[in-house]
């Protein structure tokens, strides 16, 4: 499938097309093509072509508009044709994009809603997609959301403690370069040989615009960036974080308005506001010969970066790897060595040599630890459009027209339990009675209950669920939590590290133990069904119960395959409650949603 994405930014236009074959990974993608449009003026514009990206010729465009209209002409000079879908980066996407989506008129209405929360970014996408629609009115148009990464960041992390009335009017934070976050994560996994999901990464992505991301398990969870890209780093001219006290001040004391004080947090804050420059080529240099000014703002960008570091890594209980990428996380080592100056103890340190050598040549990802320090350290570009023509090559290959059915399973909370608890809690050698079978084959709910007590109360006749594993692994749902006083992650089976004690309590005794999760939602699935329904193991599918109950869509739902498993989805009881089910019901699989494993 080839796939021409644009990166319309609010003063640059960049183009690449992308041959995807069928079904294929990150590292089979082909780019065909690569262009950029940059520095529009009264005399043209800066253009640059070809996929070694020579240096910048001059062009007559004088808009973003005029560059796109130019784009046509552009591919068919260079001999690219069938093109089958033009793809859009899009920075805001609210809380409604979950992924790839066709740009219809629907859903351009509703992009352009959400412009206040993207004032710079949202109305260049737009224009992009308008422009594009004009030269290509047969093409299917698509969008990739900055947004859409975050959007499993908890309650905790998106909500801001402000009135009521404000959050109910959609106050919230969101997160942007979700695409960057995403693909610098899965790159870094990929070349460590680890899988994403047991790792605790932090993603810097240090351009113009400039964000953290705290991926814990292969899944956002924090990002530095809010309600709009303004909060958190320092960047190219935007301030970042700042006491939202000013406006007040600044509109009592310098009779500024709003609009005033927003334009100036948005193009003259940042390095620019700092220095006078927002390209960080020229602050480096200056600071080198001695400037002040410049000086300072590299600290100042540095020490907002760490601290971002070390409450992120708060945030997970841990790091394992943190990403640079962004022309400057790319560019710049003294920057990488800035940021990470003094994080030793927490078991991350630069190797000098390695950080001066970085080299980028064909998607590679240094890493720049020092030998023997606990916390990989890697420096990757970044490959939004790439990452943006596959998940929407992905979204078009995927089954769409019928959709497929899927059985619905309510798990209750229950345990199971390894054979120390079992020793512990019914006697040593004890034996567990198998009751009733489950769906899944092997499976069975024990006679014997447990009690579970956690620091605010407790949870009795918990089920107990066989056969026994290798350790011992406490399912409950959100509201359980609360009943117990702990706050149990949301993980899929298995991945235990860091999670919650609680304390079991049986007829023989008690067992204290880690493993307190709220299950994430996942479908067992046979693998023959998998075969049948185009799906492997770790693909993520939305799960639509628009038909049933309260017609709630459940979005990353994880595909486990095995020869033997019952295909059935399985949530919990909070997520059956929000949607309003009971008893037997099918879930509509999705087409459109389908993530696959990287
Ligand atoms: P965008 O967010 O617009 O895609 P980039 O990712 O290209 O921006 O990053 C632009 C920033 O990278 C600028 O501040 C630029 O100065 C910085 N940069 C590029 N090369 C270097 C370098 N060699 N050293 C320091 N900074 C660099």
């Amino acid at each position: 499938m080839r796939i021409l994405v644009f990166n319309a930014g609010s003063s640059s236009l960049k183009f690449g097309v992308f041959d995807i074959p069928r079904g294929a990974g990150l590292a089979q993608m082909r780019q065909c093509f690569k262009g950029s449009f940059d520095r529009f003026g009264a005399g043209g514009c800066e253009y640059r072509a070809g996929l070694d990206m020579p240096k910048p010729a001059r062009a007559p465009h004088t808009s973003l508009e005029a560059a796109t209209l130019a784009v046509p002409d552009i591919l068919a000079e260079a001999g690219i044709e069938d093109i089958e879908a033009v793809a859009h980066r899009i920075a805001h996407g609210g809380a409604e994009f979950t992924g790839a989506t066709e740009l219809t008129a629907p859903v351009l209405d509703h992009i352009r809603a959400l412009t206040p929360l993207a004032p710079l970014h949202n109305p260049a996408n737009l224009q992009a997609v308008d422009v594009a629609r004009k030269v290509w009115p047969d093409l299917p148009q698509w969008g990739v959301f900055d947004t859409s990464f975050h959007l499993t960041n908890p309650a905790r992390a998106t909500t801001y403690a402000v009135p009521k009335a404000w959050r109910d009017a959609g106050l919230r934070r969101f997160g942007f370069h979700g695409t960057s976050h995403k693909y610098v994560a899965f790159r870094a996994a990929e070349e460590l040989g680890r899988d994403l999901r047991d790792m605790r990464v932090i993603s810097l992505h240090l351009g113009n615009g400039a964000s953290a991301c705290a991926v814990a398990h292969g899944q956002s969870i924090d990002s530095s960036m809010g309600m709009t890209p303004l909060e958190g780093l320092v960047m190219g001219t935007r301030s970042g974080d700042v006491d939202p006290g000013l406006f007040g001040y600044l509109s009592r004391q310098m009779g500024l308005g709003i609009q005033e004080i927003e334009d100036a947090l948005y193009r003259d804050s940042g390095l620019l506001g700092l220095t006078g420059s927002a390209d960080m080529r020229d602050v480096e240099d200056r600071a080198a010969k001695g400037d002040s000014d410049a000086q300072l703002a590299i600290n100042i960008y540095a020490y907002r970066a760490r601290k971002y570091i070390g409450a992120y890594a708060a945030a997970m209980g841990g790091l394992d790897a943190l990403i640079f990428t962004g022309g400057i996380g790319e560019n710049s080592p003294s920057m990488r060595r800035r940021i990470c100056d003094g994080l030793e103890f927490m078991g991350l340190k630069l190797d000098h040599d390695r950080n001066m050598a970085v080299d980028l040549v064909g998607q590679a990802a240094p890493q720049i630890q020092a030998y023997g320090t606990r916390v990989n350290v890697l420096v990757t570009e970044t490959a939004e459009q790439a990452m943006i023509a596959r998940e929407v090559a992905m979204a078009m290959s995927a089954p769409r027209a019928e959709a497929l059915r899927i059985p619905v399973a309510v798990s209750a909370r229950h345990v199971h339990l390894s054979r120390d608890a079992v020793d512990a809690l019914f006697g040593p050698g004890y034996d567990l009675t198998p009751d009733k079978p489950l769906r899944q084959k092997g499976h069975w709910a024990a006679r014997e209950r447990v009690n579970l007590h956690g620091p605010k109360g407790t949870i009795s006749n918990v089920a107990i669920l066989g056969p026994l594993r290798d350790r011992t692994q406490i399912e409950i749902s959100r509201t359980d939590g609360f009943a117990l006083g702990l706050d149990a992650p949301v993980r899929h089976s298995g991945v235990l590290q860091g999670t919650p004690t609680v304390r079991l309590q049986g007829p023989a005794g008690q067992y204290d133990s880690d493993g307190l999760i709220i299950a994430a939602r996942h479908i067992h699935m046979n693998s023959k069904d998998a075969q049948q329904m185009g799906l492997t193991d770790g693909d993520s599918v939305s799960i639509s119960l628009a038909t049933t109950g309260r017609g709630l869509t459940f979005g990353d739902v994880l595909i486990r395959v095995s020869d033997n498993a019952f295909t059935e989805m399985h949530i919990d009881t909070d997520e059956a409650n929000a949607a309003g089910i009971s008893g037997a019901v099918e879930g509509e699989l999705s087409g459109e949603a389908i993530l696959r494993a990287t």
